[in-house]
């Protein structure tokens, strides 16, 4: 099933070039909001930002799907007499990755440009020979002759910094940019609203589509509203690591690969019969998928939702992508396609009240 339109695929340009750094993640959430709207009965904006639109509202059972809106950034921690800038990470953000990098300083006067500098290879010799970035060493340059000159330009300590960076394709197959962890998220449980609305599906509860702020410091954007919902099932769709690319270890990380579909995780936060409702949905609908396993935690919003409310239904269902938590990260189009018809067929097939107990 062809999925994303012409008119969908703006909507996700446009989202995915807004900025949405963990806690700042309204300009976001204005556009995912925005553009939802006409699929769904009632849209609705938590206290710290969590955005969440409802189809068919009142009824008692209550299913949510759910993706993070919030990406990985920077906060400005230290600035030098000589005006140079000190980050801290906010959420996992990759030190490696940063010296050379463009970035964008968020103000009170508008974005202030700035670069991640670094010393030339020319220079790097003796104990310096392997020089590597760490949160310690990396360093932002905005131009400014001294720490007057950053302050008057509007930067102070607690500024958001973001990569400046935007989404675009390559060989017509792959998104690439920075944020698709987890705004592909978004996008695909958006594009469920407006299957749902085009087909006129008829669901017998209530479905709660639910974007999140917070996860990447430790979900805690679905941990508020899993209680302000207290739903009966959550789906949760997040990013999960292709291995197929250089330097990864398929035997520990799991043997996944962009392209080959939706992936399908086994871990103890997973409802077993939820699961089973997934991989019967998903060939039923011959939609490909693949397996993951997780030991402990799942690592996203779906432990959240299940140990919320004394128990939900909860399973995951993930998107895999090249170079997590870097400025290139590649997600498949067809992939993206594949988690969207896969949510969809899912909801089809959860019934009213349906029963989760094991027996
Ligand atoms: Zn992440």
């Amino acid at each position: 099933m062809k999925i994303i339109t012409k008119t969908s695929e703006s909507f996700l340009y446009k989202y995915l070039n807004a900025t949405s750094p963990t806690g700042y993640e309204a300009e976001g959430q204005k556009i995912w909001l925005d553009y939802i709207k006409p699929f769904v009965d009632e849209v609705h904006l938590d206290t710290y930002g969590t955005a969440h639109g409802v189809i068919n509202p009142g009824k008692d059972y209550k299913v949510v799907i759910e993706a993070h809106a919030d990406e990985i950034s920077w906060f400005v921690n230290f600035i030098s007499d000589d005006g140079y800038i000190s980050v801290i990470r906010n959420g996992g953000s990759d030190h490696i990755i940063a010296p050379s990098k463009k970035v964008n300083i968020h103000t009170s006067k508008g974005i202030i440009k700035g670069v991640f500098g670094w010393p030339a290879i020319h220079v790097r010799s003796g104990k310096d020979a392997n020089l590597s970035p760490s949160i310690k060493n990396i360093f932002i340059d905005i131009g400014a002759k001294d720490k007057d000159e950053v302050i008057k330009m509007g930067v102070h300590v607690g500024c958001i910094i973001t990569f400046d960076e935007e989404l675009h394709k390559l060989n017509n197959k792959y998104y690439v940019g920075k944020a698709l962890d987890n705004k592909m998220g978004g996008f695909c449980i958006a594009e469920v609203a407006r299957l749902i609305k085009k087909n006129k599906t008829k669901l017998p509860y209530s479905l709660y589509i639910v974007n999140a702020v917070q996860e990447e410091i430790g979900l805690r954007g679905a941990e508020m509203i899993a209680h302000r919902i207290k739903p009966d099932v959550a789906l949760v769709t997040d990013v999960t690591h292709d291995t197929s690319s250089p330097l990864m270890k398929s035997k520990e990380q799991g043997d996944l690969k962009c392209g080959d579909g939706p992936v399908i995780t086994y871990a103890p936060a997973v409802h077993n019969k939820l699961l089973e409702l997934v991989i019967d949905s998903a060939k039923k609908a011959k939609i490909p998928f693949q397996r993951a396993a997780s030991s402990r935690s799942t690592g996203t919003d779906t432990d959240a939702f299940a140990y919320s409310n004394q128990g939900v239904a909860s399973a995951l269902i993930s998107l895999p992508l090249k170079y997590m938590h870097t400025t290139v990260e590649m997600a498949h189009h067809d992939d993206i396609e594949n988690v969207t018809n896969l949510i969809y067929e899912c909801l089809k097939n959860i019934k009213a009240n349906h029963n989760f107990k094991y027996f």
